[in-house]
C-alpha cells in the first residue's frame, strides 16, 4: 500500500500514521521526522532546515525531493510506504510523480485529514513529543500517565520549537497557500478521501481503515 497523509499542521497525521503503518506494516515516512533527527544531529541538512522551520516557512523542493526520493529507495519501501507530511507543493507532487514513474510504481490513496483552524493552534500548542523514541502526545487530548513522561519508554517529553502560537499560525498560512492546492491535485486523479480530523483519535482511525479496507471495520 503506497499513501500519503495530507491535511494542515496539528490535523493528527502523525499521530494515525503510527497506527496505519503498525496496521499494513509499512514504513512511516516524515520529512519534518527526518529534519529533527538532523537537527538534533548538527548535520549540515538539519542546520539548513532549521532555519525555514523555526520560521514556520517551508523547506526549498529541490532539499526534502531528494531526501524523500533517498529514502523510497530503501528495501523496506519495496511492499509500500506511508509519507506523512510530504508532499507540501504541487511542485513537490509532481516530482513525486516522477520518482514513482522511475520506479515503475504509482500511489494507492490519499488521505486528506480535515480540520479547523481553531482546534489546529491548540492541537499544535499542546503538543509533547518523547525526546526518546518519538511519541506524541497532547496535554489535554491525550496525555501520558504521568506529566512530561512517556508511558512506552519513560523519556522525557518536550515541546517542538515551531509548536508556538506565532509559529503554528504562520504554518497554517503556509499550509493554506502552498499544500492546500494539493487536495485537488490529488481529488482531480480519483485519489482523494477526505476525512473529519475533529472527531477522536479512535474514531478517525477506524475511518482510515474504512476508507483503506471497504465496509471492513
Ligand atoms: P500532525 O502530524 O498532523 O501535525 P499530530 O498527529 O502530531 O499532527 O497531532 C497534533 C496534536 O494533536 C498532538 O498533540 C496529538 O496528540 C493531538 N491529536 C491528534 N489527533 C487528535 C484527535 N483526533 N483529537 C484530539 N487530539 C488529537
Ligand atoms: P506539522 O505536520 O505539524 O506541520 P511537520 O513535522 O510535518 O509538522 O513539519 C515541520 C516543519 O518541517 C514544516 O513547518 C517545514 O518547515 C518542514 N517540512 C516538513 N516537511 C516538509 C516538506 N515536505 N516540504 C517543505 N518543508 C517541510
Ligand atoms: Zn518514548
Amino acid at each position: 500500500m503506497r499513501l500519503i497523509l495530507l491535511g494542515p499542521p496539528g490535523a493528527g497525521k502523525g499521530t494515525q500514521a503510527v497506527s496505519i503503518s503498525d496496521r499494513y506494516n509499512i514504513p512511516h515516512i516524515s520529512t519534518g521526522d527526518i529534519f529533527r533527527f538532523n537537527i538534533k544531529n548538527n548535520t549540515p541538512l538539519g542546520l539548513k532546515a532549521k532555519e525555514y522551520m523555526d520560521k514556520g516557512l517551508l523547506v526549498p523542493d529541490e532539499v526534502v525531493v531528494e531526501i524523500v526520493e533517498d529514502r523510497l529507495k530503501n528495501d523496506d519501501c519495496k511492499q509500500g510506504f506511508l509519507l506523512d507530511g510530504f508532499p507540501r507543493t504541487v511542485n513537490q507532487a509532481k516530482e513525486l510523480e516522477n520518482v514513482l514513474g522511475k520506479m515503475d510504481t504509482e500511489l494507492n490513496k490519499v488521505i486528506n485529514i480535515q480540520v479547523d483552524k481553531k482546534i489546529l493552534v491548540e492541537r499544535a500548542v499542546g503538543r509533547r513529543i518523547c525526546r526518546d523514541c518519538g511519541s506524541t502526545y497532547h496535554i489535554r487530548f491525550n496525555p501520558p500517565a504521568e506529566e512530561g513522561v512517556c508511558d512506552l519508554c519513560s523519556g522525557e517529553l518536550y515541546q517542538r520549537d515551531d509548536d508556538n502560537e506565532k509559529t503554528v499560525a504562520k504554518r497554517i498560512e503556509v499550509y493554506l497557500s502552498e499544500t492546500e492546492p494539493l487536495i485537488n491535485f490529488y481529488d482531480e486523479k480519483c485519489k482523494l478521501s477526505t476525512l473529519d480530523g475533529a472527531k477522536a483519535i479512535s474514531q478517525v482511525f477506524d475511518e482510515i481503515v474504512e476508507v483503506l479496507e471497504g465496509n471492513t471495520k
